[in-house]
């Protein structure tokens, strides 16, 4: 394991909000459970996870009766339809005071429980007064959060079986735990060009002219309101990662930084690193091939120092494999 990867796994942990029924928990309406072994077994490993299941906390025995989402979907009701009970100011209530509690335990992450009312996040089934069903709404409790945490990385369980979108959900969650960090460690003008250097092939990577827009936010560091500064630059770091990398935008990132290796590589060795970056762009290998050969190149050789701080060679854990994916 690199020096750079246990860092991932030293204090302060990465914590990440989870439904409880998935990570085994028999809290569902029916006394059963949704284990997701992704999440326990392999993501649990550099996650602690912070388990929450809205209708168990706010005080519903296990089994229940079941609810749906009825009405506006903007903001639907949460009904049992056996019994016709309205639970909807209960759980708001508690949703509201519970997160809350969760602002002071630093979250980094949510990973929700797909089609529930109560913790769907996307395309959770709202019905209407005829009993017909549209799937646009999202459920009680992910709303709270996404008002209370505007750049919390979001996702579900079900998603996450979408490679791309797995990778990109984890990356956004090591960012954003990187970026608390500094915010806490070193809230300084110079921290945040920092912060804005290491992550500048990542952003390349994603979205250029987030990339861009963020750097006229980091020259005023110092003229502005720090906490209005800092606010727009996460805001747009969060909304620059969320847009999906390409095997375009990953291109232009590999020969940008075989740039650095011009006077070094010997004719073979760029031939080699050449044909990997074409067969990538091509779609015949995953990213990590082209990239360790990378790597390997520029552990020998002398680069500038923000090339080997450069986050894009280690944006999380290898043993994720997540770019075996992309
Ligand atoms: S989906 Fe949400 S409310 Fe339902 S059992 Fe899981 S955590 Fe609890």
């Amino acid at each position: 394991m690199t020096e750079t990867e246990k860092e991932y796994l030293t204090e302060p942990v990465i914590r990440v909000g989870v439904s409880t029924c998935l990570l085994g928990e028999r809290v569902r309406f029916d006394g059963g459970h949704k284990h997701d072994r992704y999440l326990t077994g392999t993501l649990g490993q550099f996650f602690e996870w912070v388990s929450v299941c809205p209708e168990v906390e706010m005080g519903l025995s296990t089994p229940r009766e079941s609810m749906r989402l009825v009405g506006d979907v903007e903001d639907p009701r949460l009904i049992a339809p056996k019994s016709g009970t309205d639970y909807t100011d209960r759980m708001k209530v508690w949703a509201q005071k519970r997160v809350e509690e969760l602002a002071s335990a630093g979250l980094h992450g949510f990973v929700f429980k797909k089609d529930s009312p109560s913790s769907g996040l996307f395309r959770v089934k709202v019905y209407n007064e005829h009993g017909m069903a549209q799937r646009n709404g999202t459920g009680m409790f992910p709303r709270e959060v996404m008002n209370r945490f505007p750049l919390l990385p979001l996702e579900e369980e079900g998603r996450l079986n979408d490679l791309p979108l797995r990778e990109n959900f984890i990356e956004r969650v090591f960012a954003y735990y990187r970026w608390t960090r500094m915010l806490e460690e070193e809230p300084t003008p110079g921290g945040l060009v920092k912060f804005h250097t290491a992550h500048k092939l990542t952003l390349m990577a994603h979205s250029p002219k987030h990339y861009t827009e963020m750097g006229r936010l980091v020259a005023d560091a110092g003229k502005r309101d720090w906490a209005e500064l800092t606010a727009e630059y996460g805001a747009q770091l969060m909304d620059g990662l969320s847009v999906m990398g390409s095997r375009g935008k990953h291109v232009n990132v590999l020969q940008h930084l075989m740039g650095y290796l011009k006077n070094d590589l010997s004719s073979e060795d760029k031939q080699e690193l050449l044909g990997l970056i074409e067969d990538y762009r091509q779609g015949l290998v995953p990213l990590v091939v082209p990239l360790t050969l990378l790597k390997h190149h520029l552990n020998r050789y002398p680069v500038p120092e923000w090339v080997d701080q450069q986050v894009y060679l280690h944006p999380y854990p290898k043993e994720l494999m997540l770019r075996n994916h992309v």
